[in-house]
């Protein structure tokens, strides 16, 4: 039987500030059909695009992103806040939806030509995944996707990785 994933979304007013909606796919990680399906979905993007890594960035691009890397037998790179990683990193700094970050990734973590899935629970401005592509670019990647659970249309965030496929399994 095919779920409908949107039942396993949760939405929040007022979080993390007032004025955000927050959607919220802990439903959907805690129910195992509605995770292996969505994970399944991603699995086949990413075998269309015969990826060789994932990355994710913090903390819910891991959710996503490792059991695809899993399933495919290949890589999984994490992506990192400030003062996480304790190699030699690369950083990008980014605007969110509410408030200001910068995500890093190990120097050695990517390899020149390596073709790069990029996963994350949900794409609002766009900002957290632009900075992960320029991160993995940087490295000599190529971002060959991007997949995400949850996409917030209103906030336009496709609009800045045009040049980038995406794969969003849910659109608000
Ligand atoms: P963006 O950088 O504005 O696209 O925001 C996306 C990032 O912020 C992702 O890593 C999300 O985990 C997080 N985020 C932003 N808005 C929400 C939300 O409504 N629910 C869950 N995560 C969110």
């Amino acid at each position: 039987m095919v779920l409908d994933l949107n039942d396993y979304v949760a939405s929040y007013d007022d979080f993390p500030k007032k004025g955000v909606k927050f959607r919220d796919i802990s439903p959907l990680m805690e129910d195992g059909k509605a995770y292996k399906q969505a994970t399944d979905e991603i699995v086949a993007y990413a075998k269309s695009k015969n990826v060789d890594l994932v990355v994710g960035p913090e903390a819910r691009g891991f959710i996503v992103g490792c059991p695809v890397a899993y399933e495919l037998g290949i890589g999984f790179v994490p992506a990192r806040k400030e003062g996480k990683l304790p190699g030699e990193t690369v950083k990008a700094s980014y605007g969110l939806e509410y408030g200001e970050s910068s995500l890093y990734l190990h120097a050695d973590a990517v390899k020149p030509g390596q073709k790069v899935l990029i996963t994350d629970d949900l794409l609002a401005t766009g900002g957290t995944i632009e900075a992960t592509i320029r991160l993995v670019e940087d490295l000599g990647g190529i971002v060959v996707g991007t997949a995400f659970i949850v996409e917030l249309a209103d906030l336009h965030g496709r609009d800045k990785i045009k040049d980038y496929d995406i794969l969003s399994l849910m659109k608000y």
